[in-house]
């Protein structure tokens, strides 16, 4: 993509009313655009970066056979009212609306409802039995607080999956197994070190649930990290029988400021029950199935990323998330060479399956520079007079800034490494 037809440029300052660090550095960039408070659209930037978040996240829910399907947004009342969920005192944030024949309908929180009630049209037997169905769709929320910039926001995108079992112990093996699956995916995208398997209330579901918080100044949860076993409390269980129950003591723990990132739920049969889920066991006996849920935002993943990973420079992106993996930056000052030299290396990694964001604009070194840094992709290679003469680019890495001189014969070798 070549930076004169991207059609966002980069600014100075980000609105006022930009309270976020992450909003504000993305705002910045042109990564996304402030609709109206708790509403952001995703820019080419943006959306690039948000898609390459959703494939890592679908890639690990299809390693652990996940199916993916899309519901409606729209909802319809009758599942909800059988489930209790429908009224505003059972769920707060709801957006409803009305038909033009006057009747209701509401604009989807979750998806428990709907897809326990689709289920009932395959699941019949114990041997259609376990199975695992997820989506990434836009969910609605009136929000309370929508001052989180991209990471609370009225309207988001959520990958929400959903396990269909026989019994507990074998819902049990895949709520591991998606506890291992989130690690993979938090690790990929770039924040591994920082988010904690986080012991937690199940809320009117279950008595407890995990979630995945990550360590951040932004955080609107409070956790109990112990750091030496890689897990975490959060404050609203952080008792004396929870702890013992992990076998872990109040002073081994550090209190941090965290985001929820992402939970996983045990449903039990809380919505088999009133939804009429249930199989025939091998007995011919009629069972419920055993449910749970498992929900990443992937925006808010995006929005974390950049509290975490942002610098006072700009944007810091980790190599499988970030929008390119090269930014391509010329330096040509008028030298007509310069520039050829800069096409054909762009070029060339084209040909090599690697697309580059190439800044191909007339604007000077020091202006381009501070846009590179701003836009935060893992690696620039500077093509100028100066390196030129030494048969190579420079190289400069994000997120350190080390720098070194690679040879044009070397750098798509060079961006295939593995560090
Ligand atoms: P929170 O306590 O932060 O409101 P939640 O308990 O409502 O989160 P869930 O309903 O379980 O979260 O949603 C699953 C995931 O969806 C969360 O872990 C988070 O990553 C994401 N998410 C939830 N609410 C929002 C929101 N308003 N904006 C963006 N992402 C969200
Ligand atoms: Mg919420």
């Amino acid at each position: 993509m070549r930076q004169s037809h991207l059609f966002t440029k980069t600014r100075k300052s980000a609105p006022k009313d930009e309270v976020a660090k992450n909003a504000q550095l993305l705002i910045r960039a042109g990564y996304i655009h402030k609709e109206m408070a708790g509403a952001y659209a995703y820019l080419p930037l943006g959306l690039r970066t948000f898609n390459n978040i959703v494939s890592i996240i679908r890639e690990e829910m299809d390693a652990i056979g996940g199916q993916e399907l899309t519901l409606t947004a729209l909802q319809n009342p009758t599942l909800w009212e059988r489930s209790g969920r429908w009224s505003d005192e059972a769920i707060d944030v709801w957006f409803k609306t009305t038909l033009k024949d006057g009747a209701e309908v509401g604009l989807a929180v979750t998806h428990e409802e709907p897809l326990t009630a689709l289920m009932t049209e395959y699941i019949q037997s114990y041997k259609d039995l376990p199975k695992y169905a997820y989506q990434f769709q836009t969910k609605f929320r009136n929000e309370l607080r929508a001052k989180s910039g991209i990471m609370r926001t009225r309207e988001f995108v959520m990958k929400d999956l959903y396990s269909f079992s026989r019994d507990e112990k074998e819902f049990r093996t895949f709520y591991e197994k998606c506890a291992e699956a989130y690690k993979k995916i938090f690790d990929r995208a770039g924040i591994g070190a920082q988010t904690f398997r986080t012991f937690a209330s199940g809320g009117s579901f279950s008595k407890f649930s995990d979630e995945f918080q990550t360590i951040c100044d932004a955080g609107e949860d409070t956790i109990y990290v112990h750091r030496k076993k890689g897990i975490a409390v959060n404050k609203e269980v952080y008792t004396d029988e929870v702890l013992a129950e992990l076998g872990i003591k109040r002073d081994e723990l550090e209190e941090m400021k965290a985001v929820e990132v992402g939970n996983i739920f045990p449903l039990g049969t809380r919505f088999s029950d009133v939804l009429g889920l249930t199989y025939k066991d091998e007995e011919g006996k009629e069972v419920p199935v055993v449910m749970g849920s498992y929900g990443i935002g992937p925006g808010r993943l995006m929005g974390t990323i950049v509290e975490v990973l942002g610098d006072e420079k700009g944007l810091v992106w980790p190599k499988e998330v970030a929008p390119y993996p090269v930014h391509l930056v010329s330096i040509a000052g008028g030298n007509k060479e310069v520039t050829e030299e800069a096409d054909r290396i762009y070029d060339l990694l084209l040909e090599n399956g690697i697309e580059a964001l190439y800044d191909d604009r007339d604007a000077r070194a020091g202006e381009k520079f501070a846009d590179s840094d701003l836009i935060g992709i893992p690696t620039r290679f500077v093509v100028s007079e100066k390196t030129m003469a030494q048969g190579a680019v420079e190289a400069v890495n994000r997120a350190d800034g080390v720098s070194s001189l690679v040879p044009e014969s070397g750098i798509v070798e060079y961006l295939g490494r593995s560090d």
